[in-house]
């Protein structure tokens, strides 16, 4: 038989936005099925094992990521130049399936930390088309503006340095010159377009903020996909 019960999910993100009770079959003695939800977390991954308790039904785990993911990750930035793009496969590459589910703020995480430790700052941002944008004297962020009723943009434009055409829903930032060490082809774009943009050179962290919880990236306001600030000079400077 089956019956309407609220989920209690244990931290994990199961529930589409607008659903706040779920479709339970139970049988006695076997596991529960469950309609309505995702099939796995979309923040850790794990396929939840549900229980019936109290006229509820439960996942019996909980989620070891209930706020969902913040990725901090930094980028050298000796040259003082930065490549702004949305794909930079041609030089930084990984396996995008190596981990958990890249649908999953998890796998977004994993692939974003392997392409940082290769020199890649990457992260996806959806088919949002957002830019690169002066915040401080320092510090940046990737974001998309919303229009007003006077089509001004809630960033201002001359902020802006650099446009991402995102093909690939994702953002990629490198050092120019280590792209270019490592065979960027200079000139001859293989991939897709990009921007180079002059910056203080340093280390710069990015925080990402695609993958926590309630990320609306499709919110009424401006959104800000991720924050970049230096946070210490170039060693070679
Ligand atoms: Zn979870």
């Amino acid at each position: 038989m089956s019956v309407r019960m609220s989920l209690n999910a244990n931290g994990h993100d199961l529930l589409p936005r607008s659903a706040d009770d779920v479709v339970v079959f139970a049988e006695p003695g076997e596991a529960p099925l469950v309609a309505g939800v995702h099939w796995s977390c979309a923040a850790c991954d794990q396929r939840p094992t549900y229980v019936i308790r109290d006229g509820a039904v439960h996942v019996q785990d909980p989620c070891p990521y209930p706020m969902g993911i913040t990725t901090e990750i930094t980028l050298d930035v000796p040259s003082g130049k930065l490549i702004v793009s949305d794909d930079l496969r041609d030089v930084y590459d990984v396996d995008f399936d190596a981990g958990a589910s890249y649908n999953t703020a998890l796998g977004q995480a994993q692939v974003v930390e392997a392409m940082a430790a290769l020199g890649c700052a990457f992260g996806p941002v959806g088919n949002s088309c957002p830019g690169l944008y002066r915040e401080g004297e320092n510090s940046y962020v990737i974001a998309s503006p919303v229009l007003d009723e006077n089509d001004v943009p809630s960033l201002p434009e001359k902020d802006r340095l650099a446009h991402i055409v995102t093909d690939v829903w994702a953002y990629s930032i490198a050092d120019f010159e280590d792209w270019k060490s490592k065979g960027g082809a200079s000139g001859t774009r293989l991939l897709g377009d990009y921007t180079v943009v002059d910056v203080a050179p340093g280390t710069y962290k990015f925080t990402l903020h695609s993958g926590e919880r309630g990320f609306d990236r499709y919110a009424a306001d401006t959104v800000v996909f991720a924050h970049i600030e230096r946070v210490a000079p170039s060693l070679e400077s």
